[in-house]
């Protein structure tokens, strides 16, 4: 594995524009920008437009707005993943070359009485050996050996991709590329060395290693925060009815956050300026703080 150790920190945040910022984004947000900040890295923001029909027009200005009224300063553009298509194809063509990716021609409905594993349907294997139809995807191969990662929070984690999905889609037949790929790629060519993000996507990173290797690309390290869920245990997304995070009181969500993400903030913080606050923060940060949670409780929001 090709790591990103003894290369300058550079950290990234990296919404989809599905809606506006809600509070368990904010906790990305901020544990990302006080990881790079106290490692005197550089923090990247880069918008993951590559769905659009999950996409909400305008959710991209609104998130930026609110990331700027909240006091977050990123460093160079903001960049757009919609942007970068070509290098994706790119990507998949290279797999396609080397026999390493696949068209697969299967249907949801063809995949129904597929096993189901910790990913989903476990892929059987359908297309691996050639498909007839022009309408495919693309599927990855994945092989039985077991991805090993350290999280600097979760500790160490492994999974051998073909009991846990089988062979994973990095195209799909509606064209759009695959979250997986798209990622994995972005993040090398911005130089990523640290992606700190929701716990959620934890089970995606053995996919994003696998990929790393394959396309011979530095696999960065990797830090999975607590979700905050809502008070009925569900995760807050856009999906689950979060709401976005107000800008008018922007001091107290920040140490209400601070707080959630387990850092002792004194009493009259939430009274101070946001410039005042963020000093704080990045003197006191300590991501270790979070390290037996799993989630985030209702309690822990303002
Ligand atoms: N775009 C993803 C999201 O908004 C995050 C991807 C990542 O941090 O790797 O959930």
């Amino acid at each position: 594995m090709v790591t990103s150790a003894d290369r300058p920190y550079i950290g990234r945040f990296a919404p989809s524009p599905t809606g506006p910022l809600h509070f368990g984004s904010l906790l990305a947000a901020i544990a990302s920008y006080l990881q790079s900040r106290t490692a005197n890295g550089r923090w990247l923001l880069r918008i993951e437009d590559i769905d659009p029909p999950r996409e909400q027009p305008g959710a991209d200005k609104l998130i930026l707005d609110t990331l700027e009224s909240y006091g977050f300063e990123w460093d160079g553009p903001v960049t757009y993943q919609s942007h970068f298509r070509e290098r994706h194809e790119a990507s998949i063509e290279k797999l396609i070359a080397t026999g390493l990716a696949y068209p697969c021609s299967c249907s949801r409905r063809d995949l129904a009485t597929a096993v189901r594993g910790p990913l989903g349907a476990i892929y059987p294997g359908t297309c691996r050996q050639g498909c007839e139809s022009s309408d495919v995807a693309i599927r990855v191969r994945t092989h039985g050996n077991p991805i090993t990662f350290t999280d600097r929070l979760q500790g160490r984690r492994t999974m051998q991709l073909e009991s846990a999905s089988g062979d994973f889609v990095i195209r799909r037949r509606d064209g759009l590329v695959a979250y997986h790929l798209a990622v994995v790629n972005d993040d090398a060519d911005q130089g990523i060395t640290e992606v700190v993000r929701g716990i959620d996507l934890l089970d995606s990173t053995p996919r994003h290693i696998h990929l790393q290797e394959l396309l011979d690309i530095p696999t960065p390290s990797y830090v999975h925060i607590p979700v905050a869920e809502n008070a009925a245990g569900q995760k807050l997304s856009k999906l689950t009815g979060a709401p976005a995070i107000s800008i008018d009181r922007a001091s107290r969500t920040l140490v209400a956050a601070l707080r959630a993400l387990g850092q002792t903030t004194p009493q009259e913080l939430e009274a101070e300026s946001l410039d005042e606050i963020w000093a704080w923060a990045t003197q006191h940060w300590q991501i270790n703080r979070l390290s037996a949670r799993q989630n985030i409780a209702p309690q822990h929001y303002c």
